[in-house]
């Protein structure tokens, strides 16, 4: 057996970030890459949805790579992508299961669809979606603040 990853660190800044961002965009669909490391997220880079949709996202490839170079200068990496359900569960569509590029990355999905918006994270292997629980970082992640 591989690792399993049950659990991924996320401050609930990032988590707010998040569903400022869906929120702004609803009614279409919003989206954005995930940076961190091994452990979790560590920051969230908005993208455009390419598709401007109610009901798919295509993240622009210009805002991914932008992403990929913003963490790769940090020493972080790109380790999942978010992107908003405006009228369904908080959990992968088959769509998103059958477009889910990479393994290793975390999926996050958020609900729009009721008045409390509802943020899960996940993991999407060969197929099968398993849920992650989400947890605050054990210590905050260094960076100069000033
Ligand atoms: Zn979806």
């Amino acid at each position: 057996m591989g690792t399993l990853v049950t659990m991924v660190e996320m401050q609930t800044l990032t988590r707010d970030i998040i569903l400022a961002h869906c929120t702004q965009e609803y009614p279409l669909e919003a989206c954005g890459l995930l940076i961190g490391d091994e452990r979790g997220v560590q920051q969230v880079f908005p993208a455009r949805n390419e598709a401007r949709s109610a009901r798919v996202f295509v993240a622009d490839p210009h805002d991914v790579l932008l992403a990929r170079e913003s963490a790769t200068a940090q020493g972080l990496k790109v380790v999942g992508v978010y992107h908003s359900h405006t009228n369904s569960e908080a959990y992968p569509s088959p769509t998103d299961v059958a477009q889910a590029p990479d393994p290793s990355w975390y999926y996050v999905v958020v609900s729009l669809a009721r008045p409390l918006a509802e943020l899960r994270c996940f993991a999407i292997k060969e197929g099968q979606v398993k849920e992650l629980r989400i947890g605050e970082p054990v210590t905050s992640p260094s960076g100069p603040e000033s």
